[in-house]
């Protein structure tokens, strides 16, 4: 669905590099920039990638499919209920409310403790993305955990990674889960038939 908003997809190396060609002179992948190792190793890179996509999601307009979905949705007896592996917050943005939303990966624009120190995540609306446009580096001083001080990340699922906070994509999960339970009962009670 992004895609056709105008947003990069990282299908491949050789999208992934046409869209972040600092990197590819580097020679990093993408399973090797969104990895919890370069957060640790090299963390003014994994936030130049990450504060470049929150920048570009924050600004992207979802493109009219989104507007027919929910069009759809709103002629449905239960209405409609989004599963996807999408960290970009496209169908919120397009007017789908949140509690009608499973992020199977979570959002970029939900922040954790790298640590992590506890199960907190938080907002990340008032983290503004300052990056080099070249070498997409992150400029100034990196995102931190408010609890302990430690660097704070994206409460996303990337790759190899053992510390990402599910709670909340579990949450909608459950949501997904009930709203399905209801759509799979017969919609005429039997004793009214
Ligand atoms: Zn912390």
């Amino acid at each position: 669905m992004g895609v056709d908003s105008g947003l990069p997809d990282f299908r491949g190396n050789a999208s992934f590099w046409k869209a972040y060609p600092a990197l590819a002179k580097a020679g990093l992948d993408f399973t090797r920039v969104a990895s919890p190792r370069t957060f640790a190793s090299d963390p003014s890179l994994a936030w130049g990638f990450y504060g470049h996509r929150l920048a570009l999601y924050r600004e992207t307009v979802p493109h009219q499919g989104f507007a027919i979905l929910k069009q759809w949705a709103e002629r449905m007896p239960l209405g409609a209920f989004v599963f996807t592996s999408n960290v970009d917050g496209q169908f919120q943005r397009a007017g789908f409310s949140d509690d009608s939303v499973h992020e199977c990966h979570d959002s970029i624009h939900w922040l954790q403790c790298t640590r992590p120190c506890s199960s907190h995540v938080w907002s990340a609306s008032e983290l503004t993305p300052n990056v080099n446009n070249d070498a997409r580096r992150w400029l100034g001083r990196l995102p931190t955990c408010p609890r302990c001080g430690a660097l704070a990340r994206p409460s996303i699922l990337i790759f190899g990674d053992g510390g990402w906070l599910e709670q909340r994509s579990a949450q909608q999960q459950a949501l997904l889960d009930a709203w399905l339970s209801v759509g799979s009962k017969p919609s005429c009670p039997v004793e009214a038939r």
